[in-house]
């Protein structure tokens, strides 16, 4: 089987508008090697307010960086106002989205149907989802954690076709590592991932399940991300506040150096 190309995205969440959007990219470009850049793929995921700004910036110089939104409307056009569609993601050049966030599943009530609605939205228009799975402390504490992760996953893949699945992106982050300082140890890392990339093999077949890419988010900093990297089920990490630093995402992005 070919090797998994590594994954590194950055989560920006609500924050920086699309001047800081600018600075931001062009600091990271400037501290990344074009080779570092094709070795591990860095995905930077801002607002939707950044986006063009982002293009912009990306396409003027020729950059090796991609990027992604924070979330896709499950509808296609019309009257869903704040919505945004995958047709407008796409014309954007968005390589990449975020189906299912914890946030998005805690404060905004999105279930698995919906996230699998926008996984396939995503597919609809061309987009890579990046399917966010993960449990909350109680479950964690409960010891249910992998049924409930692969649940999550296989649920928010529901109806694709192997050929789709094969392209997916898969973040397993607890919810109780993201942004709280506290991250799952290596092995708790590597023990959800890799329960998800079985699960995924024996719906879709083992090809599948050895080409999807599997991320692991909470608090992934410079420090931290060797050890989870080396993991062998872990093929790259979802990273929220530790993004918006170049220097710190940069170095996430050098793990192997
Ligand atoms: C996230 O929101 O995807 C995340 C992992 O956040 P943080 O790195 O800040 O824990």
């Amino acid at each position: 089987p070919t090797p998994r190309r590594p994954i590194v995205a950055g989560n920006w969440k609500m924050n920086l508008n699309h001047l800081e959007a600018i600075l931001l990219v062009q600091k990271l470009a400037a501290s990344l090697t074009p080779q570092q850049l094709t070795d591990v793929e860095t995905v930077v995921v801002p607002p939707f307010t950044d986006l063009r700004s982002v293009q912009t910036a990306i396409d003027g110089d020729k950059l090796h960086l991609v990027y992604g939104a924070q979330d896709i409307s499950q509808y296609k056009s019309g009257a869903y106002t704040g919505e945004i569609s995958g047709a407008m993601l796409s014309k954007l050049g968005v390589s990449y989205v975020l189906a299912g966030h914890s946030e998005r599943r805690e404060y905004h009530d999105e279930d698995d149907a919906l996230v699998n609605a926008k996984v396939k939205a995503a597919f609809a228009n061309e987009i890579t989802p990046i399917l966010c799975v993960g449990e909350g402390l109680v479950t964690r504490e409960e010891g249910t954690h992998v049924a409930h992760c692969t649940n999550q996953t296989l649920a928010g893949l529901a109806g694709l076709k192997p050929e789709q699945v094969k392209q997916i992106v898969v973040a397993y982050e607890p919810v109780w590592a993201i942004g709280t300082g506290k991250t799952a140890t290596p092995d708790d890392a590597q023990e959800v991932c890799k329960a998800i990339r079985a699960a995924i093999a024996e719906k879709y077949g083992t090809d599948v399940g050895e080409a999807v890419r599997i991320q692991y988010g909470g608090s992934v900093k410079a420090a931290n991300i060797a050890s989870i990297m080396a993991q062998p089920d872990v093929d790259g990490v979802l990273v929220g506040g530790a993004s918006l630093e170049a220097g710190e995402f940069a170095s996430i992005v050098r793990y192997r150096e």
